[in-house]
């Protein structure tokens, strides 16, 4: 190819590129970049006096370095990794970097060589991906949670509960769940309106969340339904804070419209059992132990047998 077309593609490829790109010759001396690489870095204006203006061309890369692990949030770990690829050219890199800005970004890097194989330096390009990772976090929120309450949903809890059922056998430590069901919500919503079993619901919630471990995950099941599953915790435990959550349900008064709702709960509490063959056992006893306190009366904790 024609040098000079050559050039001017570089060139047009460089400030096209949605990437900053950075290039460090085997001496780490800056050899070019582009003009996006110094706005993702917010290199400042004192740094770049390199041989072209407004550049770091010419100068070592300490001076961009410096800046860079300014912006980093672990800047130990990065510096480490810098490091390891210059000093291992035939390592090609692609990560992710947190930013103390919140922002994301991605990185790949490779090596420079001459057509006779001799080491030249560095290619390093950087994307931001923070839009993505919001969009991902968002994506991720709406699969595993319910839109109404914010608690965790079904799935969610069905994923995490075979997970801590696998963690509970393997290290014989105890798991258990809460069955939960709402006592005669029909009529919360024949009384006060569908909005107002909203509340109930959202409330339940709300108030029940703060009252877990973090390690507990506090789910709706599917419209009046909720359950807690308890890593490490045996059946007093998960009785204690079933009756917890009883009490709380039991003594609130929700205001809605100037209309007082209340609302009682019925809880199953089951411990998983060595003779269980799969979450599904334990939650099964927890599921009855519920239906026997709707039997029982309803507002009322039961264990399985
Ligand atoms: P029980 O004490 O036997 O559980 O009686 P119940 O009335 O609670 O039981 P049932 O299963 O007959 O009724 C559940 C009700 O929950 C029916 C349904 O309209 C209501 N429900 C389900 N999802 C929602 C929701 O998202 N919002 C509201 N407001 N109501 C809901
Ligand atoms: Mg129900
Ligand atoms: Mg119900």
């Amino acid at each position: 190819m024609d040098p000079e077309f050559q050039r001017s593609l570089n060139r047009a490829i460089y400030e096209a590129s949605p990437d900053g790109i950075l290039v460090v010759n085997a001496k780490r001396i800056v050899t070019s970049h582009n003009q996006r690489f110094i706005e993702l870095w917010q290199i400042p204006q004192k740094d770049l006096h390199g041989v072209e203006s407004m550049t770091a061309i010419g100068s070592t890369d300490n001076v961009i370095l410096s800046t860079v692990l300014e912006r980093v949030q672990d800047p130990t770990p990065f510096l480490a990794r810098v490091n390891e690829l210059y000093a291992n050219p035939d390592l090609n890199d692609h990560c992710e970097i947190a930013l103390k800005n919140g922002q994301t970004l991605e990185r790949y890097s490779t090596v420079l060589r001459s057509n006779d194989g001799q080491y030249l330096g560095r290619v390093w390009f950087f994307r931001d991906i923070t839009a993505i990772k919001q969009t991902q976090a968002q994506l991720l929120e709406l699969a595993n949670h319910d839109a109404l309450t914010g608690a965790a949903n079904r799935r969610n809890f069905f994923d995490r509960a075979n997970q801590e059922y696998s963690r509970a056998k393997r290290y014989g430590t105890p798991l258990s769940i809460a069955w939960m069901d709402l006592d005669h919500f029909k009529l919360v919503n024949d009384q006060h309106g569908h909005a107002a079993g909203d509340e109930v619901l959202k409330a339940l919630y709300r108030e029940t969340q703060p009252m877990l471990r973090e390690s507990e995950l506090f789910a709706r099941i599917g419209g009046e339904e909720f359950a807690v599953l308890m890593p490490d915790t045996g059946i007093e435990g998960a009785m204690h804070l079933a009756e917890r959550i009883r009490l709380v349900t039991e003594a609130r008064t929700l205001d809605f419209d100037g209309q007082a709702v209340t609302c009682t709960i019925s809880i199953g509490v089951a411990a998983l059992k060595p003779s269980d063959t799969s979450i599904a056992d334990c939650l099964q006893r927890a599921d009855r132990a519920m239906y026997q306190a709707k039997q029982n009366g309803r507002n009322r904790v039961e264990i399985a047998d």
